[in-house]
């Protein structure tokens, strides 16, 4: 899968390689799908929701250009499989889910390759903000479900010069976008490829 799929595309970080190449992709899927798991293409992972395909994993965790010293927020855990990666690449990960079932099981999966800098908060009520303001500002923020716009709350908590990575668009294609606050606080924008997601839910997102 790594080297099919990842370093014969565009993917040259070596930490975003080493960590595709350590983490096991079958675990986060459901059983009936472990034999497609290395496969080059999303899969459901059960709640109408979807594990990414490996590349847009790799595009987006290389686009956040973690170092190690991160301070990471990821909204969408979904299977975990992103989060295990973050948490292999930066020092702490905050990930927010809005399904209970699968935030559940995602800590089964991280505890078990014992990933403990991962701290799984469950936004199911309705009303639930996008975000952790009570953990912001973060260096890296990575949101893994389609939005209609850039929400505001979550550039408010990018630190100086944090990134932010999302996919922006109609609910069946947007293009994924990268924010970055400069050092003077400004926010610049940059645009990759096209993608699809499941929606984002919520206030800044779509209705659920
Ligand atoms: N990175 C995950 C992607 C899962 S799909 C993976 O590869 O497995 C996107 C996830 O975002 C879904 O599980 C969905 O429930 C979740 N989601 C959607 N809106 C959300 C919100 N406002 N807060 C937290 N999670 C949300």
């Amino acid at each position: 899968m790594v080297q099919d799929q990842i370093v014969s595309r565009d993917i040259s970080d070596r930490r975003v390689i080493d960590a595709m190449l350590k983490i096991p992709r079958h675990i986060f899927v459901q059983e009936a799908f472990a034999a497609q798991a290395y496969n080059d293409k999303s899969l459901p992972i059960g709640e109408k929701q979807t594990i990414s395909q490996p590349y847009i994993v790799a595009l987006m965790t290389e686009k956040l250009a973690l170092t190690g010293t991160e301070k990471v927020l990821e909204i969408g855990t979904g299977s975990g499989y992103q989060t295990a990666l973050l948490a292999t690449l930066a020092d702490r990960v905050y990930s927010a889910e809005r399904i209970r079932p699968l935030a559940l099981r995602a800590r089964k999966c991280l505890d078990s390759l014992k990933l403990f800098n991962v701290q799984l908060r469950i936004n199911d009520s309705e009303g639930s903000p996008i975000g952790w303001e009570e953990e912001a500002p973060f260096d890296a923020i990575i949101v893994t479900a389609g939005a209609p716009a850039i929400p505001e709350v979550l550039t408010d908590q990018l630190a100086l010069g944090g990134r932010l990575v999302i996919p922006v668009g109609t609910d069946s294609n947007q293009q994924l976008l990268t924010i970055t606050r400069n050092s003077d606080g400004e926010l610049q924008y940059d645009s990759s490829v096209e993608c699809r997601f499941v929606p984002l839910i919520g206030k800044q997102g779509w209705q659920a």
